[in-house]
């Protein structure tokens, strides 16, 4: 039997967006993907209707769920003859993310990139490969034994905390570290303090309002708890950016992130049902779903799927 919530040191909060204290029950999750127990609940704001978890535990208790299992920590395991093939899969995520970044920012040598939430910073290696520019990495998990690590200016702890320099950034990346985040309005001002002028910000994270939330309700792999502290619908990410000033550039229904993850994730974690997912064990089911499904995610960037991305211009 899973331990419930009570045995974590858990605090109450009030509604990141607008502060309110008033909220009602929206789901109760698991940790589906590594099976560590626990139940977490998620309320929404009666307020601005923003959904959060609520109690959520306190930061040390919730750092002992980011183990090496967690998918952003992991190394290229030992998975016999399909290890190619995940470190593909690894590397074409990071592939995505410069596609991504593309249309909006010119980066050269010249250029400063912050990666927030910069987890094995193979991301921020990869665009001083093909950049050349400078690259610095926040992380409240200490990853420098990592390979290529000397070549990050790496800041370890929490970003709305970090000693930065104000106006040094041309781009700042946020993959998946906002759903995460405990003060998310403090580090988007933060990032607005420390862009250049006409700076750029990419912020990807799961759409709550997505297809596969609607197939999968309380295991979808978007809720992700207890690390996942909000829940973003299309609407309540705008309106976070927005209250702390920043211009939309654009907003895509996608992310670099394959959205095909979800929709397999989502899937197993109905029939585990909180067991936790083992990599060694989904991998082969995992690449000859995306075979299967191959012609179908030719369209994923239309079919708004589970992730959203926005591009985001300091005033
Ligand atoms: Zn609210």
């Amino acid at each position: 039997m899973k331990k419930l919530i009570l045995d974590y040191k858990t605090e109450n909060i009030c509604c990141y967006l607008c502060g309110s204290t008033e909220s009602d029950y929206f789901l109760t999750a698991e940790d589906d993907l590594t099976g560590m127990p626990g139940r977490f609940i998620f309320v929404r704001c009666r307020s601005c209707g923003l959904i959060y978890q609520n109690p959520r535990l306190s930061i040390d208790e919730v750092k002992r769920f980011y183990t090496d299992d967690y998918i952003a920590h992991r190394k290229n395991e030992k998975l016999g003859p399909l290890s190619p093939l995940y470190s593909w899969a690894m590397g074409k995520h990071d592939r995505d993310k410069i596609k991504l970044i593309e249309p909006y920012v010119r980066l050269n040598s010249d250029s400063c990139v912050l990666d927030v939430g910069c987890s094995v910073g193979t991301f921020l290696l990869l665009l001083k490969k093909t950049y050349h520019c400078s690259i610095v990495g926040v992380d409240f998990k200490d990853t420098t034994y990592y390979p290529g690590f000397n070549e990050i200016d790496f800041h370890l702890g929490l970003f709305y905390e970090q000693k930065l320099p104000a106006y040094s950034y041309d781009l700042i990346t946020m993959w998946h570290f906002l759903e995460h985040d405990y003060r998310p309005r403090e580090s988007l001002q933060k990032a607005q303090e420390c862009l250049k002028d006409k700076g750029i910000l990419i912020i990807e994270v799961p759409r709550l309002d997505s297809l596969t939330y609607k197939l999968y309700g309380s295991r979808w792999p978007g809720v992700q708890s207890p690390q996942h502290t909000v829940l973003y619908s299309k609407k309540h990410l705008l309106e976070i950016v927005k209250k702390e000033g920043f211009d939309l550039v654009d907003y895509l229904a996608y992310g670099a992130f394959p959205a095909y993850f979800y929709l397999f994730a989502g899937a197993a974690f109905k029939m585990l049902k909180g067991k936790g997912l083992t990599l060694k064990k989904a991998i082969l089911p995992y690449f000859t779903g995306q075979l299967f499904l191959a012609p179908f995610l030719l369209f994923e960037k239309y079919l708004n799927l589970s992730m959203q991305t926005v591009i985001l211009k300091k005033v």
